[in-house]
C-alpha cells in the first residue's frame, strides 16, 4: 500500500504571535497542549492524557496555522494530512495508511530527538464522518476503525507523546464515536474574525510591505466583514501587486481598496451589515 502523502516536517516556524486575533482559540489551545510539557507530572498524577483536539470553523480561518503554533510551543514534529487522503476505493488501504500515518509520527519524532509528535488531519469529517453514511460504507468504516484504535492506543508513557488534532467545518457530519472521551474530547471553535481581529491579521500581512502614508488599515478592517484571515492575506497580496503594477514602490490606500472588491469577487463573501 502506498503511504499517505502527509507532509512530514520537523517543527514548523510558526508562532502564537504570528496569527491574529483568534485569541480565546489561542488561549484554550495554549491549555490544553501545557500537558505536553508536563508530561512527567502528568503521568505522576495519573491523568489521561489528551489524545485529540478537534478545531472548528470556516475555511481560512487559521486552524492549520493553529496547529503549526501548537507544535512549535511544544516542540513537536508536525505531521499534516487531508481526510481525503484516507479515501481509496481498496479495501483495507485508508486503513493501512492510518496506520502509516501514525508510525511515521512515531519515527520522524525520534529521528529527530522530540519527544512528541503533532499529527493535523484537515477536512477530517470525510474520514470521520459516520459510519453508515457512506455509499461503499465498508471502506470507509475500517478506515475510521483505524483511527479511533490508533488514537485508542496513545499511551502517556510512550516514549514520543502523540497528539491528534483535527480541522473540520462540518462537525455535524462526523460520527459520534470520535467525539467521545480520550478521542477528539476538546473543541476549539475557530471562528471568522471580527474588525480588531480583521485589522491586526491585515497589519501582519503588511508588515513586509512598504506602505503609504495615507494607508489606513483601520479602514480597511472596517470594510471587510465576512473576511477570513485567508482572504486578507489575499486581500494584502493583491495590493501590493496593484501598486507594483503601476510603478510603483509603496502601496498607496486606493490598491487596498481596489483589493477589497477584487477578493470579494473572486470569492463569494457572505456580507452582513458593516460591524
Ligand atoms: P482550511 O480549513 O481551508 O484549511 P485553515 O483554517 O486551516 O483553512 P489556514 O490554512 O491556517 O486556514 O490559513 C490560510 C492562510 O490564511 C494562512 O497561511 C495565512 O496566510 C492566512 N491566515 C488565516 N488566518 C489567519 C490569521 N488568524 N492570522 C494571520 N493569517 C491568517
Amino acid at each position: 500500500a502506498r503511504v499517505a502523502a502527509a507532509t512530514a516536517v520537523t517543527v514548523p516556524d510558526v508562532r502564537f504571535e504570528d496569527i491574529g486575533g483568534q485569541s480565546g482559540a489561542k488561549k484554550e489551545l495554549q491549555e490544553a497542549i501545557e500537558f505536553i510539557r508536563n508530561r512527567e507530572q502528568i503521568a505522576r498524577m495519573g491523568i489521561r492524557p489528551l489524545k485529540g483536539i478537534l478545531l472548528t470553523g470556516p475555511p481560512g480561518t487559521g486552524k492549520t496555522l493553529l496547529a503549526k503554533a501548537a507544535a512549535h510551543h511544544t516542540d513537536s514534529v508536525f505531521l499534516a494530512a487531508s481526510g481525503s487522503e484516507f479515501v481509496e476505493m481498496y479495501a483495507g488501504v485508508g486503513a493501512q495508511r492510518v496506520r502509516d500515518l501514525f508510525r511515521r509520527a512515531r519515527e520522524t519524532a525520534r529521528k529527530e530527538r522530540k519527544g512528541s509528535a503533532i499529527i493535523f488531519i484537515d477536512e477530517i469529517e470525510v474520514l470521520g464522518a459516520r459510519r453508515g453514511s457512506h455509499s461503499s460504507h465498508m471502506e470507509y468504516d475500517q478506515t475510521l476503525n483505524q483511527l479511533l484504535t490508533e488514537m485508542d492506543g496513545i499511551a502517556v508513557d510512550e516514549e514520543v507523546q502523540v497528539l491528534v488534532m483535527g480541522a473540520t467545518n462540518r462537525v455535524d457530519m462526523m460520527d459520534p464515536a470520535l467525539l467521545r472521551p480520550g478521542r477528539f474530547d476538546r473543541t476549539v471553535s475557530v471562528d471568522l474574525p471580527d474588525k480588531e481581529a480583521r485589522l491586526a491579521i491585515l497589519q501582519l500581512h503588511t508588515r513586509q510591505k512598504p506602505l503609504g502614508a495615507d494607508v489606513d488599515l483601520e479602514a480597511i478592517a472596517r470594510q471587510t466583514f465576512g473576511f477570513s484571515g485567508a482572504h486578507l492575506e489575499s486581500l494584502a497580496n493583491e495590493a501590493a501587486i496593484l501598486a507594483l503594477r503601476e510603478g510603483l514602490d509603496e502601496v498607496r490606500q486606493r490598491h487596498f481598496v481596489e483589493a477589497v472588491d477584487k477578493v470579494m469577487l473572486g470569492e463569494k463573501i457572505d456580507r452582513k451589515p458593516t460591524q
